[in-house]
């Protein structure tokens, strides 16, 4: 079966993939920061005291990779301030009390036979999509490759690898129409004769309904099964184990002729040009310690607080417990549930204190596992050991701006040593020019 070099198989514990998304009530205050996405933040163009509605635009986009914010309720505008944003910095953020009503702006539908590519991709820009797989980049600039870059290939990355994670996969379960209608409208505007939706061989119920739903599209669409195996969403992954191509050290998709889009975002695409709907809300996994996990439509804005006290509580609060944004191998570990859903959130996992033991590194072995199972083909070990050894002139050989900082080699390290942290210092030191 399709796949890719390197990788783990940590477990899935992917049992909310069987409960039905809810959608949860709407947010009594919603903080909506504006750098949420890759590229410049967006600018406001509201004041406190100025009343919103659902759907208003109330951020504009600062440049070509930027993108709009909309207000995810109706209600006032109470404070434009620095607040905490799942990354763990503060960013100016606009903050809306709601009242309730959820009266929405006037949604403009489209018909999409009568609209040509550039009007297709205004329609997205001005409904500030932006990648919802967790990078957050601007999907308008990813659907305006420059002359020279030929596009054949569209991806529809329904990988979802991260354990726990599985609102990607309600989404093709519940949505397959609009996702499918999106990833048309994502071929028309790249002029692609080729798309594919790929998906591990775990979600066969999703694989199943694509077949169905895309029946009379199939000349031009092709559901691919792929090996379960973690980072098989990582795009140069999936690239290799879909089209069989190499994307360079340093280059994009799109320099091997291709584009990869996550399935929220294809639903977004859909949404933004049918209904005439900006992006406000998504669909995210809360598993783990929590009293009701499952996949909850939410608001942009929301706190991990209000959606904690939704989901029934922690099973248990003990010092220790892990509150991780994203996934238990890429995600961000929490210090305060204050913090908003952004558009790049994926989900919450709560691992308890058993789970999220702390474990002190020991000296190296050499048993080469981490150089084995890294899906880049770096050398984590000697990164690392330069990096501790303050060697910074040697790292430089070794390429750690390529690591991904998928957390592979760091899994399966027989010796705890925190091969990902050291070499995300090297990427820190190279990118700011200290070495
Ligand atoms: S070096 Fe980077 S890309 Fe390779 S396994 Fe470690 S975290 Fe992943
Ligand atoms: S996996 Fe850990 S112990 Fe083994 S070579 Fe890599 S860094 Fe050393």
């Amino acid at each position: 079966m399709n796949s890719f070099v390197g990788g783990v198989h940590p477990p899935q514990s992917k049992y909310t993939s069987q409960i039905e998304t809810e959608e949860i009530p709407l947010p009594k205050k919603a903080v909506i920061p504006l750098a949420q996405h890759t590229g410049s933040p967006s600018k406001s163009i509201v004041k406190i005291g100025d009343l919103v509605k659902t759907g208003q635009l109330i951020a504009e986009a600062t440049g070509f990779i930027s993108a709009n914010l909309h207000s995810p309720v109706s209600g006032k505008v109470s404070d434009i301030s620095s607040r905490i944003h799942p990354c763990g910095y503060n960013f100016d953020s606009i903050i809306i009390d709601s009242d309730d009503k959820d009266e929405t702006v006037e949604f403009k539908k489209n018909n999409p036979e009568k609209l040509f590519p550039n009007e297709i991709v205004e329609i997205i820009k001005n409904a500030g999509i932006v990648g919802l797989g967790g990078a957050a980049f601007p999907t308008h600039v990813k659907l305006s490759p420059p002359k020279e870059k030929k596009i054949d290939s569209v991806i529809l990355n329904g990988c979802e690898c991260e354990p726990y994670l599985t609102c990607d996969h309600r989404v093709m379960l519940e949505e397959t129409e609009k996702v499918v209608g999106g990833l048309k409208l994502i071929m028309k505007v790249l002029d692609v004769k080729n798309g594919f939706i790929a998906i591990e061989d775990s979600k066969e119920d999703a694989i199943e309904r694509f077949r169905v739903q895309s029946s009379e599209f199939r000349e031009k669409l092709k559901i691919v099964k792929l090996k379960t195996k973690y980072p098989q969403g990582a795009e140069k992954q999936l690239i290799k184990a879909v089209l069989k191509r190499e994307v360079p050290s340093g280059k994009l998709p799109m320099d091997v002729g291709c584009v990869v889009q996550n399935i929220q975002t294809a639903k977004a695409i859909y949404e933004a040009v049918y209904e005439g709907k900006p992006l406000y809300e998504r669909v995210i996994t809360v598993a783990g310690s929590v009293k009701r996990p499952g996949n909850l439509k939410v608001r942009i804005g929301t706190s991990l607080s209000e959606i904690i006290d939704y989901c029934g509580g922690f099973v248990e609060d003990l010092p220790g417990q892990k509150v991780i944004a994203g996934g238990p191998m890429m995600g961000i570990t929490q210090f305060n549930l204050d913090v908003p859903v952004v558009k790049g959130f994926s989900g919450l996992v709560i691992l308890a204190q058993k789970e999220s033991k702390f474990y002190e590194p020991s000296n190296c072995i050499r048993c080469g596992k981490c150089i084995d199972v890294c899906p880049m083909g770096l050398v984590p070990t000697m990164i690392s050991r330069l990096i501790e050894k303050e060697r910074y002139e040697e790292v430089k050989s070794y390429s750690p701006l390529d690591c991904m900082e998928c957390g592979c080699c760091a899994y399966e390290c027989p010796a705890k040593i925190h091969l990902v942290q050291n070499i995300k210092l090297a990427k820190t030191l190279i990118q700011q020019k200290k070495i």
